[in-house]
């Protein structure tokens, strides 16, 4: 059979490094598309960079989207790039709306023109529920945005539906609830609990990485947080990009809920990842009201049973599980910093 050729737009992110390991093990060949900034972050892929090919492009040039379908000629293109912050969505909403939202269009319209029976997957999001009552949420859910991030992944996510009805491309929209890991950025609430528990745990009085404000993420000793009581469906993105894949492999494209189907406060996160560094949250976390949201997005949780019906998609790793991998991880890089700083 011949070698399939896959195309990975936002190869640098957390996503994006798990697709591209996954796909390799599918033995495809993967083209990893990245901006060219003054320093490009490769540190989720180093250690797939003599298996990967490169091409750079940005997703707010069409031309450079198109030059790389053009020379690659992807079977599966995989659309994974955007500012990808919801919180950060108002400050950047220009650029949310320009990146998140034209830059898909950008990517529907490069394969339309260069090489439209390449397959589609668009990274749409359960932001696109926003301000619902419906609990849980699936494809019939109706969409209610409440942040720029959210408005510009709708945006995506309707011309994705153009698209396919218009020209007859193969677009897939998954529509991901929160899914996180070791290779989450450190802006994701997520990953600041774990970095703020590894750093409590080493001693650390004052974090040298900043969270959204421009302050260290622990603070005297303190991890200060935005609202608590807010609840989300986490799973592990490791286990997700696989539901990406699958949604390629079905004869017709459609949209799919992915998520665990449980969700968690915010609370709950915090309990979980002092719990694996054996201390108690609540004398640690603190609330600053400069770092809650202006809206919150509602309660998320997936249901899922399309995925599993029609793709035999299930998520694989439990919340405990991976608030553990990401509080232990944090810990390994802690620790590994430290002692190259005293030495
Ligand atoms: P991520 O880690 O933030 O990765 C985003 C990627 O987009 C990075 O590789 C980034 O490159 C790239 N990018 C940003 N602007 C670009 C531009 N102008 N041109 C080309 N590339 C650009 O996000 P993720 O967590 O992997 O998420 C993957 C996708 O799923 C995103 O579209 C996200 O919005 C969506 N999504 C994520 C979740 C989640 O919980 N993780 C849930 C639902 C949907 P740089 O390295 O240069 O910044």
């Amino acid at each position: 059979m011949k070698q399939k050729t896959a195309l990975i737009i936002g190869i640098t992110g957390q996503d994006g490094s798990y697709l591209a390991e996954f796909l390799l093990s599918k033995n495809y060949k993967v083209v990893g598309l990245m901006r060219k900034t003054s320093s490009v972050s490769t540190s989720n892929i180093a250690h797939l960079a003599s298996k990967i090919k490169f091409a750079y492009g940005d997703l707010l040039d069409t031309f450079s989207i198109a030059e790389c379908i053009r020379t690659f000629q992807p079977d599966e293109i995989y659309n994974l790039a955007a500012q990808s912050y919801p919180g950060e969505s108002w400050r950047l909403s220009i650029e949310t709306a320009e990146i998140t939202g034209l830059g898909a269009h950008r990517v529907f319209e490069a394969v339309r023109h260069v090489k439209p029976d390449s397959k589609i997957y668009q990274a749409s999001s359960s932001e696109m529920f926003g301000d619902t009552d419906i609990v849980p949420q699936n494809e019939k859910t109706p969409f209610a945005p409440v942040n720029p991030y959210g408005a510009a992944k709708l945006y995506a996510h309707t011309l994705a539906q153009i698209y396919k009805k218009s020209y007859g491309l193969f677009i897939s929209c998954g529509i991901l609830f929160n899914h996180e890991s070791p290779r989450r950025g450190l802006h994701f609430l997520t990953q600041k609990v774990a970095y703020g528990a590894a750093c409590i745990k080493l001693g650390v009085i004052n974090s040298p990485d900043l969270n959204e404000l421009g302050e260290p993420i622990v603070q005297n000793g303190k991890l200060p947080l935005g609202n608590l009581d807010v609840k989300r469906d986490w799973g592990f993105a490791g286990d997700y990009v696989e539901a990406m894949w699958l949604m390629l492999q079905q004869k017709k494209p459609d949209t799919y809920v992915i998520g665990t189907g449980e969700s968690h406060t915010v609370r709950d996160l915090c309990e979980e990842a002092f719990k694996v560094v054996g201390l108690d949250w609540q004398k640690y976390v603190t609330f600053d009201p400069r770092l809650t949201r202006i809206k919150e997005t509602g309660t998320t949780v997936a249901d899922y049973s399309k995925a599993k019906t029609e793709l035999g998609w299930m998520p694989k790793t439990s919340f405990q599980q991976l608030v553990r991998m990401m509080v232990e991880n944090q810990l390994k890089q802690l620790e590994a910093k430290l002692s190259s700083a005293k030495s």
